[in-house]
């Protein structure tokens, strides 16, 4: 039997700050059977952040050469910077009979969706503007020209996530995971 029929990709996004990673490692933790995909990126590594583990990180003209090539299941340009998911990683994945999970933004998502209907897209939401701001402001890990070209994303990505199967706001921390934990498992006991 072929692993993949059995097996639902699971694609989460929301914007910059609203704590996508934050609500993903905890999900993780509690469920450690799944995996998050390792995306492709052309921007710069964080303080921290291992090449292979975190992203690949790649330079413009191989990001550039890939999308060539057909190498992406999905690739789009966010505040400035390309990120793709590689179609043989995800394959392999799910061929191995892995559970994955994409964190990806909008358009990505969407794009994924098109080619695999029955990708479950859960949008992480903040519960205020106000809250987003502060949080992205609060991890201090971008300077201030990259936090204005992430804030100028949200409007849009907010308008795309009307397309998306689940929204989860992420206010207490707890019960977000709690809440995606309910939506995957429910998705996965699906017939
Ligand atoms: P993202 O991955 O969506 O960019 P992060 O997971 O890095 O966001 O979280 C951004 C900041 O918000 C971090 O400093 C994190 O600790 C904080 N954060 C995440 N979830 C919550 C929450 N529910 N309440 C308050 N702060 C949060
Ligand atoms: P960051 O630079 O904060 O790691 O990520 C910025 C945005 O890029 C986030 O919304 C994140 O979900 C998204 N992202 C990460 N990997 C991919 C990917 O492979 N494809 C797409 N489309 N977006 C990605």
């Amino acid at each position: 039997m072929n692993k993949n029929l059995s097996k639902k990709l699971f694609v989460i996004s929301g914007s910059s700050g609203v704590g996508k990673g934050t609500v993903l490692k905890g999900f993780l933790e509690r469920n450690p059977h799944f995996m998050l995909s390792i995306s492709c990126t052309t921007r710069h590594p964080r303080a921290g952040e291992v090449d292979g583990v975190n992203y690949f990180f790649l330079t413009k003209e191989d990001f550039k050469n890939c999308i060539e090539n057909n190498k992406f299941l999905e690739w789009a340009e966010f505040a400035g910077n390309y990120y793709g998911t590689k179609k043989k990683y995800i394959n392999q994945c799910l061929d191995e009979g892995k559970d994955i999970i994409l964190e990806i933004e909008t358009k990505g998502a969407l794009q994924v969706k098109k080619q695999m209907p029955d990708a479950v897209l859960i949008f992480i939401a903040p519960p205020s503007l106000e809250a987003l701001e502060a949080r992205l402001r609060g991890r201090h890990t971008e300077d201030e020209e990259t936090i204005q070209k992430r804030l100028n994303e949200v409007k849009a990505e907010l308008k795309l996530a009307e397309q998306y199967d689940y929204r989860v706001v992420n206010d207490n921390l707890d019960e977000a995971i709690s809440e995606l934990e309910r939506i995957i498992t429910g998705e996965q006991t699906k017939c």
